[in-house]
């Protein structure tokens, strides 16, 4: 016998008076559908209380976790993107720059700062998935090559986050001269002998994951991340067979030694500067080394 009966039938309540939960109250789990609140959700770093699932997060939650006291000096925050082709598509690039950057706030997909971790100086660049589902055009290329620079000038370690769809379309070739570029300064890093560290997040795809994102010392990813080239579709119709169980997920990416590490996002800040110190111990960073001169020929 229920405690309440309800004697009238085809009760019909108008939507405009219905009483509706508060939107960003509660987190449910697209995983295990858990359901915690905001509050709970993020003190966890937007990691599930219940299966670890890791929520898509941004520069600012990044910077937030790993720099000391959130404590960071931005590079570049007003490099934008320009229109070299005008392009156009259900819009206008510039138009949809522009509305972007009112939804997000932020001015391009990528984001720099230099810290410290731990006490440990470092610079960091950081991808944005809001923006253009984090797409690599020139102004991401650019903030990530004057970040290295930064790096190599400073002689501090390199940490790039990369969260991708791929190469920003709307600037076609311009996009694709970024995966040179950003790999040619990466390059004068490693010579400098800099550690380089490479996360990717999930998503991580594309041209990202064709330059920067696997030309770490260490690539290391979080758990359950999507990393991949081409997706999944894409290639089950250009092989023409079905794909194995858990293909281009951290863990299967892991198996098959394209990754150093999957690293817990609650764990990712003392995992990081546990092995910038094991690297720096090898040698100490901070004073320039002896790059070998190439002597003109005479
Ligand atoms: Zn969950």
């Amino acid at each position: 016998m229920p405690w309440f009966k309800r004697a009238d039938k085809g009760i019909q309540t108008p939507t405009d008076q219905k009483k509706e939960t508060p939107d960003g109250l509660w987190y449910k789990c697209p995983n295990c559908k858990t359901v915690t609140s905001m509050a709970e959700h993020r003190k966890n770093l937007s990691t599930c209380v219940q299966c670890d699932h890791h929520d898509r997060i941004g520069s600012k939650e990044y910077f937030a976790i790993l720099f000391d006291d959130n404590d960071f000096t931005e590079l570049d925050a007003n490099l934008t993107s320009g229109d070299p082709l005008n392009f156009v598509d259900t819009k206008a690039y510039p138009q949809r720059i522009a509305s972007t950057q009112k939804a997000t706030g932020l001015k391009d997909a990528v984001r720099s700062a230099y810290g410290k971790i731990n006490g440990q100086s470092i610079t960091i660049a950081c991808m944005d998935f809001a923006f253009i589902g984090g797409s690599m055009g020139s102004v991401v290329g650019e903030k990530i090559a004057r970040a290295i620079d930064h790096a190599r000038k400073t002689r501090t370690p390199f940490l790039m986050i990369s969260k991708s769809g791929g190469a920003r379309m709307m600037e076609a070739g311009f996009s694709l001269m970024q995966m040179a570029k950003t790999s040619a300064k990466l390059a004068l890093l490693s010579e400098e002998k800099l550690p380089y560290i490479s996360l990717l997040t999930d998503p991580t795809t594309g041209g990202v994951t064709a330059s920067y994102a696997m030309l770490g010392d260490f690539n290391i990813s979080e758990p359950g991340a999507l990393i991949g080239f081409a997706g999944p579709r894409v290639i089950k119709e250009t092989i023409g067979k079905d794909l194995p169980k858990g293909f281009q997920s951290a863990e299967f990416v892991l198996e098959h030694g394209f990754l150093d590490f999957i690293v817990d996002r609650k764990q990712l800040k003392n995992k990081l500067s546990e092995l910038l110190s094991m690297v720096l111990l090898q040698e100490d960073i901070t004073t320039a080394p002896k790059v070998k001169k190439v002597s003109k020929a005479s």
